[in-house]
């Protein structure tokens, strides 16, 4: 019997949403951008289409029955492994999950298509919204997210403003740094002003702390971060964990203990690696096991071929590897 498709993982501690469901509604790896730090490999399919890449109803009926079994959770996500707002009925499943359950929808976006009125319309039905801007101008915007030919960085700053203006809900913008790409005073000061004309709630600052698509992406020191957020002003914080714990831009934190059989725990483990890069600690403290049993689980994978092995700053980190 084939299996059944999930869309839903977690809940997953996160520093920026507490304890977070995730909900994923696009394939492996379709998005607007290819971002040289993206922590799940190059951009198979870089499209600008919204479609129905996923059916709503089953993505419902997945989270009725996680209710049902008493789900616990500060927060609903949407994000995953692509870009979500390239889901046509992004609105609808906000309205869905709003129907059935209380908590609060979070949406994280890299905001290319908020320049559209309908994509717009479908994240402001989300209490919290958590879009991308990581160049002031178009030269370094092409060097770090390498974006679709139709996707303009101008584009891109004025789609957030327009989507500020109209949306009550929390809007925390994620800035993510590259050493010797966006670090210089000219772009901090270009990002600055995009900053200040968005004009949202928070701004989070973020560094390349894991494996990334392009070899040689080098990450920002603590220092370095800090005194960014320095000229950032009051409304930023550091979210970069430098410590070998966590998972993810998108999906952070551990997962929760995953209970029963090898067979459930090397699933969950395979679903961790396909989101992200992960360290023999993160799969440890994610799958609350040993790590004995962890690295049984990833030796039979390696020989498998199914995962794969990379360095970063003395600590190694284990990926899925994608056909
Ligand atoms: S980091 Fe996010 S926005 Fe950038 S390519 Fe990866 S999935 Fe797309």
């Amino acid at each position: 019997m084939a299996e059944k498709k999930k869309y839903l993982y977690g809940p997953v501690p996160s520093r920026r949403l507490g304890r977070s469901l995730g909900v994923d509604i696009v394939p492996f790896k379709v998005c607007t951008l290819d971002c040289v730090y993206c922590q799940l490999g190059r951009t198979s399919q870089k499209s600008i289409e919204r479609k129905d890449y996923v059916p709503v109803e089953a993505v419902l009926a997945e989270l009725r029955e996680r209710l049902a079994e008493g789900l616990e959770a500060d927060f609903i996500t949407i994000s995953g492994s692509g870009e979500p707002t390239l889901h046509c009925r992004l609105g609808e499943l906000i309205d869905g999950i709003k129907k059935i359950s209380d908590i609060p929808v979070a949406v994280i976006t890299n905001g290319t298509l908020l320049y559209r009125e309908d994509v717009r319309a479908d994240c402001a039905k989300a209490d919290v919204v958590m879009p991308s801007l990581d160049a002031g101008d178009e030269e370094a915007f092409r060097k770090i997210n390498r974006p679709h030919a139709d996707i303009s960085v101008e584009r891109l700053i004025g789609g957030l403003c327009a989507f500020r203006d109209g949306f009550a809900g929390e809007l925390a913008l994620e800035v993510f740094f590259v050493e010797g790409l966006n670090t210089d005073a000219e772009q901090i000061g270009k990002i600055k002003d995009a900053i200040s004309r968005i004009r949202p709630d928070k701004v989070q600052l973020n560094t390349a702390v894991r494996p990334t698509a392009e070899a040689g992406v080098e990450r920002l020191d603590v220092e370095g971060l800090q005194a960014i957020a320095k000229e950032l002003g009051q409304r930023c914080e550091i979210i970069a964990d430098f410590r070998p714990q966590r998972c993810g831009r998108h999906i952070e934190g551990k997962a929760e203990e995953v209970s029963g059989s090898p067979a459930s725990k090397m699933g969950a483990l395979l679903s961790m690696l396909k989101r992200r890069p992960c360290s023999l600690n993160d799969i440890c403290s994610g799958l609350g096991i040993g790590r004995n049993e962890a690295l049984k689980y990833i030796a039979g994978f390696q020989q498998e071929g199914v995962i794969d092995s990379e360095e970063k700053d003395g600590i190694f980190f284990f990926k899925f590897k994608a056909n």
